[in-house]
């Protein structure tokens, strides 16, 4: 039976293990292990019948003459040896493999104190070295070593050599294999806590390295910013999840139609705002969607008689064509929807089976009861909400603000196959999928207009939150209306204007001027009107620049009458600050460009002075250069005002080249010269009638085109 052979494995295992065993006698006399393992064996079966006491008080016993305490309810394979064993513990619930050996000083014992397993398993074959201990209700593999003093915590796998406190593996074991190149040695791969600690605490190091980095340029740059965040409703100062890594999430056009101003001012506004975080040191992560598949596409598409997609292939080239002309930077990416139906429908289904929405018919609802935030973000009652909802009505619904996350597809209509059956994603969905998958699950700016706030928004944060169990954008940042005559501009009114329409007619440098000079949060009034006055503006940089260049032609190594103006030069070195401060103050485009215009009027009185010396030609190289600087960031002053004059030319239809124009003006010098002043009166009307204004000046005669 198995105690006899047990015995005789353990009896073999002294001569095995122990160089020393001479014979019979020394070892049943003389060998404390031996003794050990032997009235273990004795105690563990009376313990397996049940007999109470006597094997606690028999094991009690043989610890007081062998030193070596083996609880009678560990469980030990044949061939078990102790050498030297004083000071051995064996917990009750430990199990210890064939042909072990141990060591003095050797504990297998427990760490918490709740009944059961509690204690190592040891596999076969293990030899564990003096003082170590086993601790906890691990798994020691096969043919494991462990060195001296070890203390092991963990489960160590089979093969492997493990030593120190706490005990990690040092040797791995090499597999051979044989293969086409014959035989080949390969490592097994055994996890090494302390490379891996190493490992992680080296990435800390750089992530924080990388984070300190960038609260220096930061506080380098001047400062820190403040954006008014629409979910709390108040100017927050703006600290990115990661100090120096901004991302940022903007809802784009649905590509239907041509762009009106609306879609212009939102794209400015977040262009400007991407640009000047980078121009504050961050690096920015910009996504911004498009919409190519909805209602209005697919009733384009009825009215133009071709595809949903070719609709929106159509308007995404007319969206780039009005936005490259206005000067909106590109995002760094610009996903469509239709590219992520395999996000949404994991996104869906995560929600279905989180009990946040219901399948109804092959379409699915997101149920708004199950995200009691709902309405944090317009800060709406349920009443509002709920006639908000109207749009989506359909009576089988929970409730009337769910909404739909799917829908199923109509005879006819473009479909993608889903779990629910043939549909397309409902609108809300794809900016979920999109920005988590660009983004993560947290990121920090998420943007779009005021009109997007409700239920767009609103259901975007109920959604992600949802899937995700996190808060998902940090600030929600929405840009005002534009309206015409005090109303809201809006298709469904028909008072609104496409960018095609205007940029005819204006440089598309005005436009974008007129956009940035109102905060982005205050409604706008548009008008033509204004767009002269915006014109005149410009029309104001480009001529200062004109003069200071002609100013920097004189010869400025000698003094002039006005040396370098006190004030102006004060005004020079704050320029830059004043600039930023504005702009730190959530973006505030209106008082920036305010500061800039100042500044432009203020050089032009210094100009007027005409001041002359070194130290002029440094405040006017100087002040070109802010502008410059300063105008990147909004990117506007961009061209030369000769560049400038000829859009002028041509969007007012002056129907004259420059270089007709230079041809009439000599015409009319070489009449003066031979004081013919009616041909020169003539020459001057007829120009000043095509909107070409003559200007002379002591050494020669100017034209500019006439604005506003
Ligand atoms: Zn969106």
């Amino acid at each position: 039976m198995g105690f006899c052979k047990n015995v005789k494995r353990d009896y073999n295992a002294v001569f095995e293990r122990d160089p020393a065993a001479r014979n019979s006698l020394e070892v049943i006399l003389a060998y404390p292990g031996f003794h050990a393992i032997f009235f273990h064996r004795v105690n563990h079966f009376l313990w397996k019948i049940g007999i109470p006491v006597v094997p606690r008080l028999l094991s009690h016993a043989v610890r007081f003459f062998t030193g070596i305490e083996i609880h009678p309810g560990a469980k030990i394979g044949g061939g078990f040896f102790i050498d030297h064993g004083m000071g051995v513990v064996i917990g009750e619930t430990a199990e210890v493999g064939e042909d072990c050996l141990l060591y003095q000083g050797v504990t297998l014992g427990g760490t918490g104190k709740e009944k059961g397993k509690r204690h190592p398993t040891m596999g076969n074959n293990v030899t564990v070295g003096t003082g170590s201990k086993i601790l906890g209700p691990i798994r020691i593999g096969n043919n494991v070593v462990i060195g001296a003093n070890s203390v092991i915590l963990k489960s160590v796998p089979d093969n492997a050599v493990c030593v120190g406190v706490p005990g990690r593996v040092t040797k791995k074991k090499i597999i051979r294999m044989t293969t086409e190149e014959g035989l080949i040695e390969v490592m097994d791969y055994f996890p090494d806590p302390i490379v891996e600690r190493l490992r992680g605490l080296e990435s800390q190091v750089e992530a924080l390295t990388k984070r300190i980095d960038a609260m220096e340029r930061l506080r380098d740059k001047g400062g820190k910013m403040k954006i008014y965040n629409t979910l709390t409703g108040r100017k927050e100062e703006f600290i990115p999840l990661t100090p120096g890594d901004v991302k940022m999430y903007v809802c784009g056009v649905t590509v239907y139609d041509y762009c009106h101003i609306g879609h212009a001012r939102s794209a400015i506004v977040f262009d400007v705002m991407n640009r000047y975080l980078r121009y504050k040191g961050n690096n920015v992560m910009f996504v911004k969607n498009f919409t190519d598949i909805d209602d209005k596409i697919i009733n384009r598409s009825k009215q133009e008689g071709i595809s949903w997609d070719a609709v929106a292939r159509k308007y995404t080239e007319e969206y780039y064509r009005d936005m490259d002309a206005l000067g909106v930077r590109r995002p760094d990416l610009e996903p469509k929807a239709t590219d992520y139906i395999k996000e949404m429908i994991e996104i869906i289904k995560g929600l279905i089976d989180r009990g946040c929405a219901y399948e109804l018919d092959g379409s699915v609802y997101f149920e708004v009861e199950r995200f009691p935030e709902y309405g944090k973000l317009s800060k709406r009652d349920r009443e509002e909400m709920i006639a908000g909802a109207r749009v989506e009505v359909d009576e089988r619904k929970k409730n009337p603000m769910d909404f739909a996350l799917w829908k199923r597809s109509k005879e006819g209509e473009p479909s993608w196959d889903s779990p629910w059956g043939a549909g397309r994603p409902g609108w809300h969905i794809e900016c979920s999928a999109m920005s988590i998958k660009h983004l993560g699950e947290e990121f920090d700016i998420h943007g779009g207009g005021a009109d997007l706030i409700f239920p767009h928004h609103e259901n975007e944060i109920a959604q992600s939150e949802s899937f995700t169990g996190k808060p998902f954008a940090k600030y929600w940042v929405h840009n005002g209306f534009i309206t015409i005559d005090k109303e809201k501009m809006s298709k469904s009114l028909g008072n609104f204007f496409t960018v095609k329409e205007i940029l005819d007619k204006f440089d598309p440098e005005i436009l974008r001027l007129f956009l940035l000079s109102t905060h982005y949060r205050s409604p706008i009034e548009f008008s033509d009107e204004q767009l002269r006055e915006t014109e005149i503006s410009l029309d104001r940089y480009y001529s200062t620049i004109l003069r200071i260049n002609a100013s920097l032609e004189k010869d400025m190594t000698k003094e002039g009458p006005h040396n370098a103006d006190k004030n102006f030069e004060a005004m020079v070195l704050q320029f830059r600050e004043r600039f930023e401060e504005a702009m730190d103050d959530d973006f505030n485009t209106a008082l920036a460009l305010g500061h800039i215009f100042e500044f432009i009027r203020d050089l032009n009185r210094f100009l007027d002075s005409r001041p002359l010396g070194p130290k002029v030609k440094e405040l006017l190289q100087k002040s070109k250069e802010l502008l410059s600087e300063v105008g990147k960031v909004l990117n506007i002053f961009r061209r030369t005002p000769e560049e400038w004059y000829h859009s002028l030319i041509v969007k007012k239809k002056i129907g004259l080249s420059e270089k007709e124009i230079l041809e009439r003006i000599k015409e009319r010098q070489d009449a003066r010269k031979k004081k013919e002043w009616e041909v020169s009166d003539r020459i001057r009307k007829e120009l000043d009638e095509k909107g070409i204004i003559i200007e002379d000046k002591e050494d020669r005669t100017g034209w500019r085109v006439r604005v506003g």
